[in-house]
């Protein structure tokens, strides 16, 4: 699936989440914890395309998501396309092909998925607030860079980190200071699952299985059958897929939010009568 599509899906996925755990648990955040959530979750759900470098020195090429940054997020997803290469070339079997370039290698399995959002909460309660605020940037610029695509195209990249600055600033201001934040880590990894599950139906799958050897194979691309695979781009992913992810995220926003602001408007009638 293409960036817009990784975003959204990530954050229709926390938003129904939250949800549920409100509607079924009694387990509610404030709108600043959900917020911060669903563009953490959205962010997550892009990071394992910063595998997918372009020219650094030229400034080209890359996914959009490497671009979020300019060059300097361009620079690292070079740096982790090369150690993802490297993770291919050190653990594959005799049946994988030789590859050239990581992409959709090591940054789209589970073991990936689960060693970020661990690294982001280990991070987060070794050095608290202010490393929330870097993981809140750093993810705040992914999420617009995904959900707001176009937007982001012609503001430029340097925009796009001010934005990034501003929402991770608002979200210092307000935040109690005195916690670890476990759930940015898990938005994360969430997000990491979902971009593999994204990928999955497409043409090409992931290595879902590594690091699980399976026929003298490490590195086995698994998606669904080609028959009922998404066209990357095509009609399908980006009418119907993100209209689904659209309408899910309003409507758990509305689950969550409606029966407040009616009970207020109940009370407020009373109160004039
Ligand atoms: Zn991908």
């Amino acid at each position: 699936m293409m960036g817009p599509s990784h975003a959204l899906s990530g954050a229709a996925v926390w938003l129904a989440g939250s949800w549920a755990v409100d509607h079924f648990a009694g387990y509610a955040q404030s709108p600043l914890a959900i917020g911060v959530g669903t563009a953490v979750c959205a962010g997550g759900a892009l990071l394992p395309d910063l595998d997918l470098s372009g020219k650094v020195t030229r400034n080209q090429g890359g996914a959009t998501v490497a671009r979020t940054f300019g060059v300097f997020s361009l620079f690292v997803a070079e740096v982790i396309e090369k150690i993802s290469l490297g993770v291919y070339t050190a653990t594959k079997l005799s049946r994988d092909p030789r590859r050239n370039n990581g992409h959709r290698t090591f940054t789209h399995t589970l073991p990936f998925a689960g060693l970020v959002g661990w690294g982001t909460t280990a991070l987060c309660a070794s050095y608290g607030k202010w490393a929330v605020v870097a993981v809140v940037f750093f993810m705040a610029g992914l999420a617009l860079r995904g959900l707001f695509d176009e937007w982001a195209e012609r503001a430029g990249w340097l925009i796009v980190t001010l934005a990034s600055g501003v929402i991770a600033w608002f979200t210092a201001a307000h935040l109690p200071g005195d916690r670890g934040y476990p759930i940015l880590g898990f938005a994360v990894g969430v997000g990491c699952v979902v971009h593999l599950l994204g990928d999955m139906v497409t043409k090409n799958g992931v290595p879902i299985l590594w690091p699980i050897p399976m026929g003298r194979r490490m590195w086995r691309m698994i998606g669904v059958p080609n028959g009922m695979a998404v066209r990357v781009g095509g009609r399908t992913e980006v009418v119907v897929l993100r209209t689904v992810f659209t309408l899910i995220a309003i409507l758990s926003v509305f689950g969550m939010f409606a029966p407040h602001v009616l009970q207020r408007l109940d009370l407020d009638v009373w109160a004039d009568g």
